[in-house]
């Protein structure tokens, strides 16, 4: 043992009587063992029942820098301890105490184990054994290294937790970020798994079905969509599954019982192995699209039939001008001729009639001449009920009712007329068995929304409501049924304009027309019609010009054609004027300037060259301003007149063509006196 000198040894080895040969194998023995025990990294004593040291090694002296003159056999326990208790390897406090304390704890030659930190850092583990017979081997190990070591991995893994945290605690901020952003926007999101279970929905989604997105998840997509919508989009499921991305759209039954329209788009999640993992939908609710699409596609077409309509009545008006003229004008030659009565009658009154056709389609084009006026459509309603009681089978009852005492609208009477009878003429058709029919009356007013849908501006509308419980319309031909000319009904029953003239003249008033009809349920047609507020109605007709003598008069007719200047001219010689014509404006404006007794102007509007109707009148204003203009057209052009027989513009009086003699009278007498 190092730091033992023989003697020591021998003086251990007094007690032993033995001889020279045992003596001498006793001291290699203990040499033996003291040099084994020096080679241990650790530090070992051995202390008798008495606490008299009985063995150590190297390593105990250098672990504890004891110096090495300490260790001697049967040294005492207690000086090691308080060697250490002064040199302050305790920690602070009473040395005597501390010393007490552990020799008290040493005699108890309990096995123990402590840990031990030294002023310089080091750490000690100091574990003790019981010998046989008391006493006590203690082994001391250096634990300095192998705690850093442990303190570092507590450390790290303490810094790791903490960076865990915060990154489940961030990771669970962006996923709920990510929900609430995914919930915001106007689409439906979802992600289904290849056992056709979603995995998530947004709430769209969610709400698109009526569920809540949490029960959604885990759930089966029939279980969700519903069998019928299931059965719709399963092959499109399928295919997205085998890897194909894709969009369809399917129609489903909306919360509100009305069907919804849904546009979807499929991604395959393919993982980096080229396997199909899932499916992300993409849902857009294109119910509101396809309607605002239909109405456009709608609108779009009656424009332009309106336009085409208008066009050829046009044309047809112009011939039937000069058919009727010559005709009157035969008639009138040879009154007495028997002729006449055999061959012209009849060609007027097929003239007459294809004029009248002329005057409906105009009434779709939006073209014929209006005089709308504030009107109280109740009694118009009472009195129209009557008639059409006296015109409809016994077996359809009539009944009206109105919400409102009195509703005033801006409109022509003549004309609602007319399209209530069309209304009642189709509910009749509609209703070959009898049933009911009810004109209902009342103000609506119109927001936003409804108002755009019929393309008027929000408000105020008389609203009048024929309803029947017929037969009902199917979607194509509710799709169909303002086209003029379009009829289900058999050749010569129906001619297909009663509705395109209901429309194109609600539409001129300024108004609209909502139809709901369901099959062999029945059908409301209704008409919104401008209402006319109480303060401002106005007291109704102006007073009947008085009759005047246009006789003698001096009238400049403008017109391109050489056909309808006949007849024109021949209508005004008959009311007793002198006429000079012109060909077009430029002519016209010539005869104006240099013929001071032109009384009045009757012009054509469109004519060919620089200047048409309204820029003669125009130039007449500016050249002499007393000089009278009456318009003449094919149609009257603009949208909505508040005086039909007044052109809009010029606030010149405007005479539809074809017209009677009557009518050119009505039209030039003001200007007479
Ligand atoms: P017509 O009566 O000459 O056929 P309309 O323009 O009045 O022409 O009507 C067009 C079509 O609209 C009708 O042929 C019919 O199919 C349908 N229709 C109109 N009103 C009704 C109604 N009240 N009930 C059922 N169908 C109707
Ligand atoms: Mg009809």
């Amino acid at each position: 043992m190092s730091g033992q000198d023989g003697q020591d040894v021998a003086q251990a080895d007094s007690a032993d009587a033995a001889g020279e040969g045992t003596l001498s194998f006793d001291r290699r023995y203990r040499e033996m063992l003291g040099a084994g025990l020096d080679l241990l990294d650790q530090g070992v004593t051995v202390f008798d029942a008495e606490l008299r040291m009985v063995a150590w090694n190297g390593a105990f002296l250098r672990l504890l820098d004891f110096p090495e003159s300490l260790a001697r056999q049967g040294m005492s326990f207690e000086d090691f301890i308080r060697y250490n208790a002064e040199r302050g390897d305790y920690g602070p406090g009473d040395p005597a105490l501390q010393v007490a304390e552990r020799v008290a704890r040493a005699k108890s030659f309990q096995p123990h184990v402590t840990e031990r930190v030294r002023p310089n850092g080091q750490v000690l583990s100091i574990r003790g054994f019981p010998l046989p017979h008391d006493g006590f081997i203690t082994v001391y190990t250096d634990i300095t290294e192998q705690r850093r070591v442990q303190a570092q991995i507590a450390n790290h893994q303490a810094e790791l937790e903490a960076h865990i945290r915060s990154r489940t605690e961030a990771l669970r901020r962006s996923e709920q970020r990510l929900r609430e952003i995914t919930d915001a926007i106007p689409a439906a999101v979802a992600y289904f798994d290849r056992s056709l279970i979603y995995r998530y929905a947004n709430k769209g989604y969610a709400d698109w079905f009526g569920w809540s997105a949490a029960a959604i998840e885990g759930t089966q997509i029939r279980e969700v969509t519903g069998q019928e919508v299931f059965a719709i989009v399963s092959p499109y499921v399928a295919r997205a599954l085998a890897g194909e991305q894709l969009s369809y759209e399917y129609t489903l039954t909306g919360r509100d019982g009305a069907p919804a329209h849904a546009r979807s788009t499929l991604v395959p999640d393919i993982g980096p192995d080229g396997e199909v993992h899932g499916c992300y939908v993409h849902s857009v609710d294109v119910t509101e699209q396809r309607h605002t699409q239909a109405a456009l596609a709608q609108a779009q077409k009656m424009e332009a039939i309106g336009q085409l309509t208008g066009g050829l009545a046009h044309d047809f008006n112009n011939m039937l001008t000069v058919v009727i003229g010559n005709l009157v004008a035969l008639k009138e030659n040879h009154p007495d001729d028997p002729l006449t009565e055999n061959f012209v009658e009849p060609a007027m009154h097929a003239a007459n009639r294809g004029a009248e056709l002329i005057r409906r389609l105009l009434g779709f084009a939006r073209r014929q001449p209006l005089e709308p006026k504030p009107l109280e459509v109740n009694e118009l309603i009472l009195g129209m009920s009557k008639l059409i009681r006296r015109s409809l089978p016994g077996t359809i009852a009539v009944s009206t009712a109105s919400r409102e005492p009195c509703l005033v609208a801006m409109v022509d009477a003549h004309q609602l007329e007319n399209a209530l009878l069309n209304l009642a003429l189709n509910a009749r058709d509609a209703m070959p068995n009898g049933g009911e029919l009810r004109i209902e009356s009342s103000l609506e007013h119109l927001g936003v929304h409804a108002a755009a849908d019929l393309e008027v501006p929000p408000g105020d509308y008389v609203q009048i409501a024929v309803s029947d419980n017929g037969m009902g319309m199917d979607g194509s031909t509710l799709a169909r049924v303002f086209e003029p000319f379009f009829t289900t009904k058999q050749f010569g029953m129906g001619s297909g304009l009663g509705m395109s003239m209901v429309y194109g003249f609600t539409k001129q008033s300024g108004g609209g027309v909502r139809i709901r009809s369901r099959q062999a349920r029945g059908t409301t047609v209704a008409l919104l019609l401008p209402s006319v507020a109480e303060a401002e109605q106005p007291d109704m007709l102006p007073a009947v010009p008085s009759d005047i003598e246009l006789a003698g008069k001096l009238v400049l007719l403008a017109e391109d054609d050489a056909d309808v200047r006949a007849v024109v001219r021949m209508q005004l010689a008959e009311l007793g004027c002198v006429v000079v014509e012109a060909e077009n404006g430029a002519e016209a404006a010539d005869l104006v300037e240099n013929i001071p007794a032109i009384a009045l102007v009757i012009s054509d509007v469109v004519m060919p060259g620089a200047m048409d109707g309204r820029a003669l009148a125009r130039f007449v204003r500016r050249f002499r301003p007393d000089l009278p203009v009456v318009l003449m057209s094919g149609f009257a052009e603009s949208h909505f007149q508040p005086h039909a027989s007044i052109d809009a513009d010029l606030h010149l009086p405007l005479l539809a063509k074809p017209f009677s003699r009557d009518k050119l009278l009505a039209a030039l007498r003001p200007f007479a006196a």
